[in-house]
């Protein structure tokens, strides 16, 4: 095992705060920084899959976490005017009983920042850093146009796909903005999200895409709240805003008149948050003292929901490879080469997947709700689907030390649940 390095953590998102917990456990002295004055998480809500629940599991929060969160056993999509079913995944097409959990992103922001603190992780904020001054096998963090912090042994770059450090990998890449983005507000859940347990959606062709996520509690005692997001083009919002606000949500409640108790808390866009997503691959996200994870490693839009999963895979990954390495000159590559095939089948299957949903082309979602939506009712399609949207596909636990969660016996009522509520819609 590695000796005990003096360990700098950029960024406080769940990539940077699970590192933390991870190297703390293990010995190592550190210290993450954040470049808002006040560490808090940024956006609406999402889904932890089963990969990532077992990475939390690990981490002794996954009881926390469950409290707050949404149970999540399937993923329905429908065409927004004829009601045909477009997609229909559940979790349950595999054996082992498996299940996501949804989550505001304030609540798994405050259970990772809340064990932090509790382990005396030291927590700068304030520090914007935009490179590194590395002399011999030690690095410093300069941020601010001057500022420095340091020296470390090693930097862990968990911040996000804007991440200024990820030039310093080895082959470096910045990632290439995608056409669609999406608004996204946090909003008070209705009863049908509340019982429906699925991340319901509603689409036309691939430029539209209506979405109700129910994500569970911000903090203890707060009101039950879904996710409300709609596709749209960031450079199409001028547009929208000129249109006007009344228009929009005319539009929305035509397309889908079940989401009006949603329409109804949005009095303007700036009740709403505009996300722009990009796809980046690092081809090796480590360099010279150095180690890359999370979206700063691989970005992608979230339509596949792996991110934060695959964020949480990494920061186990990087303890995993310090703990069965003697230096960090072996243990950088290993650990790169223990989440390779994983980020790089579900970045694929991202970039693949996301045209079919969110693009302008007529053939690609006429092929999904022609072709792909009767094929995918046929085994093993189901399954596959399944371990799609578990981020099981390739096995992502053995490579890097992790047993997945044991997930218990899926009662039959719970699948009849999933009949009883609602889904799919007595329309179809
Ligand atoms: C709208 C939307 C929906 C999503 N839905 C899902 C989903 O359902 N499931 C899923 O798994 N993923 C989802 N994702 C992706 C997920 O949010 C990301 O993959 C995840 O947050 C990545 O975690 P991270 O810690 O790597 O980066 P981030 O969460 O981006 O955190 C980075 C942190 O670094 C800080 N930082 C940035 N630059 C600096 C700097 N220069 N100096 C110091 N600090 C810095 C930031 O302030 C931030 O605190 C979604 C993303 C979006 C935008």
């Amino acid at each position: 095992m590695i000796k005990p390095l003096r360990i700098a953590i950029v960024g406080a998102g769940p990539a940077g705060l699970a590192a933390a917990l991870y190297l703390k456990r293990s010995e190592h002295q550190v210290t993450v920084f954040e470049r808002f004055a006040e560490a808090s998480p940024v956006g609406s809500g999402l889904i932890l899959q089963p990969t990532g629940l077992s990475v939390l599991e690990n981490l002794g929060l996954f009881e926390a976490i469950a409290q707050l969160g949404s149970r999540i056993d399937r993923l329905y999509g429908a065409d927004a005017q004829s009601g045909r079913t477009v997609l229909d995944v559940r979790y349950a097409a595999i054996k082992g009983g498996r299940y996501g959990i949804a989550v505001h992103r304030a609540a798994l922001f405050h259970v990772l920042f809340q064990a932090a603190q509790a382990e005396g992780i030291r927590v700068e904020t304030g520090l914007d850093v935009d490179t590194l001054d590395t002399r011999g096998d030690q690095a410093w963090l300069v941020g601010n146009g001057q500022a420095k912090a340091g020296p470390f042994d090693l930097v862990v770059d968990a911040s996000g796909s804007r991440s200024k450090l990820k030039m310093l990998a080895l082959q470096p890449s910045e990632p290439k903005p995608l056409v669609y983005g999406a608004f996204w507000a946090s909003l008070q859940a209705d009863q049908a999200a509340l019982s429906s347990q699925a991340l319901v959606q509603r689409y036309h062709r691939a430029t539209t895409m209506i979405g109700v996520l129910p994500i569970g509690k911000a903090g203890p005692g707060s009101a039950d709240m879904s996710a409300f997001f709609w596709s749209t083009k960031p450079d199409q919002v001028e547009a929208l805003k000129r249109a006007g606000i009344n228009s929009w949500k005319d539009h929305v409640a035509g397309l889908w008149p079940d989401c009006e108790s949603y329409l109804q808390q949005i009095n303007d866009f700036d009740d709403m948050t505009l996300a722009r997503y990009g796809h980046h691959t690092l081809a090796m996200p480590v360099g010279r003292s150095l180690a890359i994870i999370g979206d700063a490693a691989h970005s992608t839009s979230p339509q596949l929901g792996q991110g934060a999963n695959m964020a949480l895979l990494d920061a186990r990954a990087l303890m995993h490879a310090l703990n069965t390495s003697t230096d960090l000159a072996s243990a950088l590559p290993r650990y790169a080469a223990s989440r390779r095939l994983h980020v790089r089948t579900f970045q694929a299957l991202s970039g693949a997947f996301t045209p079919f949903y969110q693009s302008d082309s007529r053939v690609l979602p006429f092929l999904r709700d022609r072709v792909m939506a009767t094929l995918s009712k046929i085994p093993p399609a189901p399954q596959i689907l399944a371990a799609m949207v578990a981020g099981t596909l390739v096995d992502p636990f053995g490579p890097i030390g992790l047993k997945e969660r044991h997930w218990g016996v899926c009662l039959p009522e719970e699948a009849d649940h999933l009949q009883q509520s609602g889904f799919p819609p007595a329309r179809e």
